[in-house]
């Protein structure tokens, strides 16, 4: 007869935060564990949708005073907290801008500079406020967690692995990809391939990958090309001379919000914060050329004809 312990893998493929997360759990548990990180992942969707009247985060914009939940407060926090480190660069307070550039994409029309300095005006730390478990914003602000919200994700899903003792697991949040027990290679897009084809394969071991680009989401709007990485210095789309960036490190957190960073500040100005964090890097600039940090030179291979700087 069959043992129900018996090590299984379970994967489980599900539409949620805009994207499609696939995970894979090995081992015992897997089912539960796997079942576990679906239904927490969801409910962090159900809170922080921008795109749901009755999230906490509709309502928080809104104008609300809202009493949060443990982790819409965390992720507020810890957003507040990477802010400040990147001088507001990585801003989710940038949601009236970030929404103003949403339409705009849609309706494929550049949002005139009137629009845009009035939701520059309404964007930066001091309008979000945090007492306590309530939080409120002043108003005209408007806040967007999807720089951040699958990397934190991410890491609540990996806390879970380690609670139910499930060894081997890989999880890719919409790309944002964790890795636990047996080390896995994924292949590093090369933006410029029509195909998607990889440029090149990362070794992840114990460790999360996260990729911010332009290449994804984008339109053109009379032979401009804008994308959703917006800097708030400006109110415009980034313009960094990136096309996107690959941070490799422990906690994913942290991961996203610094790639989102990284993206718009450059390798030049990023490299210093990333230092700081013990982050490796992958940058592949307009030109096609790429900078990887020296972390990771066991780790990743070019595959044929890619070009380094
Ligand atoms: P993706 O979610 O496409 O994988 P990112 O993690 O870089 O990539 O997140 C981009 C999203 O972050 C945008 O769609 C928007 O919701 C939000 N965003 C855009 N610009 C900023 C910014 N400067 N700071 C924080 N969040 C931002
Ligand atoms: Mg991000």
């Amino acid at each position: 007869m069959k043992s129900v312990q018996e090590p299984v893998t379970v994967r489980k493929v599900f539409p949620t935060m805009g994207t499609v997360h696939t995970i894979a759990v090995e081992g015992e548990q897997a089912l539960f564990a796997a079942g576990q990180i679906k239904v927490r992942i969801q409910t962090m969707d159900r809170l922080w949708s921008v795109f749901r009247e009755d999230s906490e985060i509709a309502a928080l914009n809104r104008g609300e005073l809202i009493t949060a939940s443990e982790d819409t407060l965390r992720i507020l926090k810890e957003s507040v907290r990477i802010s400040k480190e990147t001088e507001g660069v990585f801003n989710i307070t940038a949601g009236s801008l970030t929404k103003l550039w949403r339409h705009a994409m849609n309706d494929e029309r550049i949002p005139n500079p009137c629009e845009i300095s009035k939701a520059l005006r309404h964007t930066g730390a001091t309008g979000i406020r945090i007492f306590g478990n309530h939080v409120k914003l002043k108003r005209g602000w408007s806040v967007d967690l999807g720089g951040i919200a699958k990397g934190y994700a991410l890491d609540r899903a990996l806390e879970l692995l380690k609670d139910t003792g499930t060894e081997n697991a890989i999880l890719n949040l919409g790309g944002t990809i964790g890795v636990t027990g047996r080390p896995i290679e994924i292949g590093i897009r090369n933006p410029f391939d029509p195909d998607g084809e990889p440029m090149g394969t990362l070794l992840l071991d114990n460790r999360c990958a996260v990729t911010s680009g332009s290449y994804e989401r984008f339109v053109r709007i009379d032979g401009r090309t804008f994308h959703h990485i917006i800097d708030p210095r400006t109110g415009y789309p980034s313009d960094s001379g990136l096309v996107s960036v690959t941070l490799v490190g422990r906690n994913a957190t942290a991961l996203d919000a610094l790639a989102t960073a990284s993206f718009i500040l450059g390798p030049f100005h990023a490299s210093p914060l990333l230092k700081r964090y013990g982050i490796e890097a992958i940058f592949i600039k307009t030109d096609g050329k790429v900078l990887k940090t020296e972390g990771l030179s066991d780790t990743f291979q070019f595959h044929e004809n890619m070009r380094t700087a």
